[in-house]
């Protein structure tokens, strides 16, 4: 009998993490590894930014905070919700959190029974179905198809809702397809969200910022007001402003559940870091226009790197218009090659004969895919379509 508990016996580890953990294992054994499978911006956090946090840290501002977050950085969040989305909320409306992995964490913790069916639309990200394991409740999954540009439809949605379901989480855009969920789309899950009013939904906004769609930004609830009052909307510094490191994030939506969420946190890990919470006020509150100059450089990476890996025979990389992974079909790859049983050998070979570390796709519920990251430079996105064509081509 395992000596580890059931619940955490049925999940396993991030494969986000565990794919850089071994590319650094490589690199520190002085292998030369392109590395393209963790998610985090490369760009360094602003100045403005570090400055506020060493200023904190001269002012004394060193202690546990309010479990919540502080008042300074939950009004940056109010304020923050109105400039770039359009939605208002009251203080007691929003928590800080350690990154916006322990916000989700916290909801479904607070929200969930045995028994209760999440949806969880496929290609996800890699942690949703094993939050929701850990939280004693099932992931459910759609699976979003390659012609309906890997999102769920409306009627999808409907076929999958039962009166076991709690929850749905979207992620728009998407980490790993870098897809991004128009208006139409929205308001067609949201009228069938509107017959079942028992579904709390929740919008992981992470990547709101690294978006070149057309249009202004939309999310859920600028689409579906009528939603708001289960609607939990969770954001972050991590991605939109390099600041993965200082573990900052944050939900909003309606106060008994931010309340039922707090009492989680406080019986965890009490408050985020202060000295984070200072530098994502300085973020939020300060110059945007870092946002923009990082957003630019992903798109322009993007264009690069989509039109190059689309190059490569066998290789299927779609259009996205945020984020910053490339999540292309390899089917053409796998299937030419009797030695490559799918998308983990795969992953493994390249890793071992082109030193390009990537995420294998069934990791986010869609087999036959790689994700690769790019946020890196362009430089470094050229050794790696050239490591990997080099590879296949010769081997
Ligand atoms: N949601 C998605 C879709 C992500 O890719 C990430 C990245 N780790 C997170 C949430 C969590 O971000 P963080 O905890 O760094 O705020
Ligand atoms: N979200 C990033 C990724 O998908 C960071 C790693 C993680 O937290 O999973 O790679």
């Amino acid at each position: 009998m395992s000596r580890i508990s059931q619940r955490v016996d049925l999940i396993k580890p991030s494969a986000t993490i565990t794919v850089s953990a071994r590319a650094m294992d490589l690199q520190a054994a002085g292998k030369d590894i392109v590395s393209l499978g963790f998610g985090e911006p490369d760009f360094d956090t602003p100045q403005h930014v570090k400055d506020a946090a060493i200023e904190a840290i001269r002012a004394g501002a060193t202690k546990y905070t309010q479990v919540d977050g502080t008042p300074q950085l939950k009004a940056a969040i109010v304020a923050k919700f109105r400039r770039d989305n359009e939605l208002e909320y009251e203080a007691g409306q929003i928590l800080v959190s350690n990154g916006a992995k322990q916000s989700l964490y916290n909801l479904l913790v607070a929200l969930l029974n045995p028994g209760d069916e999440v949806i969880v639309p496929a290609p996800y990200w890699v942690s949703y179905p094993d939050m929701v394991k850990l939280a004693g409740a099932e992931p459910v999954i759609i699976k979003g198809l390659p012609e309906h540009d890997y999102k769920i439809t409306a009627r999808e949605l409907e076929n999958t809702l039962t009166d076991a379901t709690r929850l749905i989480i979207l992620n728009s855009p998407s980490n790993p397809t870098g897809k991004v969920y128009s208006e139409s789309e929205y308001r067609a899950l949201g009228e069938v969200l509107t017959e079942y009013p028992k579904v709390f939904i929740a919008c992981d906004d992470i990547y709101e910022h690294i978006y070149w769609g057309d249009g202004p930004y939309r999310t859920l609830l600028n689409v579906c007001p009528e939603l708001a009052s289960r609607t939990v909307v969770v954001n972050g510094v991590s991605k939109g402003y390099a600041m993965t490191g200082w573990r900052i994030g944050y939900a909003a939506g309606p106060e008994d559940v931010i309340k039922a969420m707090k009492k989680v946190q406080g019986q965890s890990t009490s408050c985020a870091g202060s000295v984070s919470q200072a530098a994502a006020a300085a973020a939020l509150n300060g110059p945007q226009d870092c946002v923009e100059e990082m957003r630019q450089a992903f798109a322009e990476r993007y264009q690069y790197f989509q039109a190059a890996l689309n190059e490569i025979d066998g290789v299927d990389c779609p259009d996205c218009e945020g984020a910053f992974y490339a999540f292309p079909s390899f089917k053409g790859v796998i299937k030419a090659r009797e030695s490559l049983a799918d998308d983990v050998a795969l992953a493994n070979w390249l890793l071992e004969h082109a030193g390009v570390s990537t995420v294998p796709g069934s990791a986010f519920g869609a087999p036959g895919h790689l994700r690769l990251s790019y946020a890196a430079s362009l430089e470094y996105l050229e050794e790696a379509v050239r490591r990997i064509g080099g590879a296949l081509n010769g081997g």
